[in-house]
């Protein structure tokens, strides 16, 4: 699917370098892959301390308007980018902390439909070196990156945990990893939720990632005649990073974009400002 979609935005069309900055957008960052390395376990990702200082430099360029959007819990995320509190959507869109502060869904916490498949998926990590149990709360994942030739038996036993759960939830596959999700959220339906509040209201989506899981949220991009931006080769965008150096690279350019009041070029954006 991912090959497909890929070709679908032609490999062609697919650009190595980065859409020059402007002040009329809103980002919207995926983390493990895109803004930091994947680790060999997700516990053992560090945010450095100049990542933060530059997310938050960039946040304050476009007017506070930058999401992170992740399949991490937004808990998760927050001792991430301490002391910062950045809106952010967690669990793959399960949870969702709007620029106000507002939560949706993180609230719940842990949720009680999934204690089924919670014994279940526990005994298949034990029972398999290697692989990893992660419960977030409103979405469970077995991680198999340090265990590859588990892959084929992780992913059973996600599904067959996720099948006894009904149709509300699904499974998200990801690098080296098999989620089972809440049905309904993505990372789409965090960005256009986003996109009806201020400060991103009105604003360009740019959606950043690297994973299956981002392709929903890099297709809402492109249909709200934004911009898509794909972090290595697993998904496809508009545009291309090979990894998160360069994204950061191309992060510190748009927190080094002039100062002049973004209300004014709103108004009347002169040409050589309305795309650079
Ligand atoms: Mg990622």
């Amino acid at each position: 699917m991912a090959l497909g979609m890929a070709i679908g935005y032609g490999l062609l069309e697919m650009r190595n370098a980065a859409p020059a900055p402007s002040r009329e957008w809103c980002l919207f960052l995926d983390v493990d892959g895109t803004l930091v390395e994947i680790a060999e376990t997700p516990s053992a990702v560090v945010v450095d301390p100049s990542l933060t200082t530059l997310i938050t430099a960039v946040a304050q360029r476009l007017n506070g308007a930058v999401a992170l959007v992740s399949g991490r819990s937004i808990a998760t995320l927050d001792e991430l980018f301490a002391p910062f509190k950045l809106p952010a959507a967690g669990q793959h869109g399960a949870e969702r902390r709007a620029a106000s502060g507002r939560l949706y869904g993180a609230n719940a916490g842990r949720d009680p439909d999934l204690d089924g498949v919670r014994a279940p998926l526990r005994a298949f990590v034990d029972s398999h070196p290697g692989t990893l149990f992660e419960d977030k709360g409103r979405t469970i994942a077995v991680h198999f990156r340090l265990a590859p030739h588990f892959e084929g038996s992780a992913r059973c036993a996600v599904a067959a945990a996720a099948a006894a759960l009904g149709a509300r939830y699904e499974v998200q596959a990801g690098d080296r990893v098999f989620e089972i999700k809440p049905k309904g959220f993505t990372k789409a339906s965090a960005a256009e939720a986003f996109m009806t509040e201020a400060p991103f209201a009105g604003r360009t989506p740019v959606f950043v990632g690297d994973d299956l899981t981002d392709e929903p949220g890099l297709r809402f991009a492109e249909q709200a005649v934004g911009i898509s931006i794909a972090v290595g080769d697993r998904i496809g965008g508009q545009w291309r990073f090979e990894n998160p150096r360069e994204v950061r690279r191309w992060l510190v350019s748009i927190a080094a974009m002039d100062e002049a009041p973004r209300g004014d070029t709103r108004v009347a954006p002169p040409p050589s400002q309305s795309r650079n």
